[in-house]
C-alpha cells in the first residue's frame, strides 16, 4: 500500500481503490474523447468535491479542452442533505455555444445537480452533459441525467478522493465509507 497505514484503520471498508478509480476514469476519458471528437469540450468542475476527479478526468480526454470552476455550498459538518444549494463561486468564462460537461463528485439526492443544470442551461451552452464520479441512486429525490458515470454505490457516506469527512480526508487517494444515512 502506498498510503500511510493510519488511513487503513477507518470506520468503514475501502470501497474503491486508487487503481479502480484510475481505471474507471480512463474509460470515461475514452468515451468523452470519442463522443466529442472534432469538438472542444468545456469542463466545469463543481468545487470542492470534484477537484481531484476533474484533474484526473481532464488528463484522460485527448481533445483540446477548456476548464472552469464553480462552487456550491456543501454539507459542512452535517452529513445530511439540506436541499438548499447556494452558489458561492461563479464561473469565469461564458458558456454560449460551448459543449459543456459538468464535472461533479457525487449525485446523492440530485438536488444540487438539478439546480446546477438549470443554472447552466440559462447561459445557453450548445450542449450540456454531466460527468459524475459516484451516484447513490437509492437516495434520489429528483432524477438527473448523468451521461458519464464512474460508479454506482449504496447508501453510505463516502469520503476520500476529493470528498470530505467533516472538512478533512479529501486527500486520501481512495474512497471509503463511514455509515448509512
Ligand atoms: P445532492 O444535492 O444531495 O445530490 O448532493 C450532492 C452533493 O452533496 C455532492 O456534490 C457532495 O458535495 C455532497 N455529498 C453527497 N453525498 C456525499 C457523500 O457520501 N460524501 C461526501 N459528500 C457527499
Amino acid at each position: 500500500m502506498s498510503y500511510p497505514p493510519a488511513w487503513e484503520i477507518g470506520e468503514g471498508e475501502v470501497q474503491l481503490s486508487e487503481i479502480q478509480i484510475a481505471e474507471r476514469i480512463k474509460e470515461l476519458g475514452v468515451a468523452i474523447t470519442r463522443d466529442y471528437a472534432g469538438r472542444k469540450p468545456h469542463l466545469i468542475c463543481v468545487l470542492n468535491g470534484a477537484f481531484l476527479f476533474m484533474a484526473d478526468l481532464c488528463r484522460q480526454i485527448h481533445l483540446p479542452i477548456t476548464v472552469d470552476f464553480l462552487a456550491v455550498s456543501s454539507y459542512g459538518m452535517d452529513t445530511k442533505t439540506s436541499g438548499e444549494v447556494k452558489l458561492v463561486k461563479d464561473l469565469s468564462l461564458p458558456l454560449h455555444d460551448r459543449d459543456v460537461i459538468l464535472v461533479e463528485d457525487i449525485v446523492d439526492t440530485g438536488l444540487t445537480m438539478t439546480y446546477l443544470l438549470h443554472y447552466l442551461s440559462g447561459r445557453n451552452p450548445a450542449t450540456l452533459e454531466v460527468a459524475a464520479l459516484l451516484s447513490k441512486p437509492s437516495r434520489r429525490k429528483v432524477e438527473v441525467p448523468v451521461k458519464y458515470l464512474g460508479f454506482t454505490i449504496p447508501d453510505a457516506y463516502v469520503y476520500g478522493y476529493g470528498l470530505d469527512r467533516e472538512y478533512f480526508d479529501r486527500n486520501i487517494p481512495f474512497i471509503s465509507s463511514v455509515k448509512s444515512h
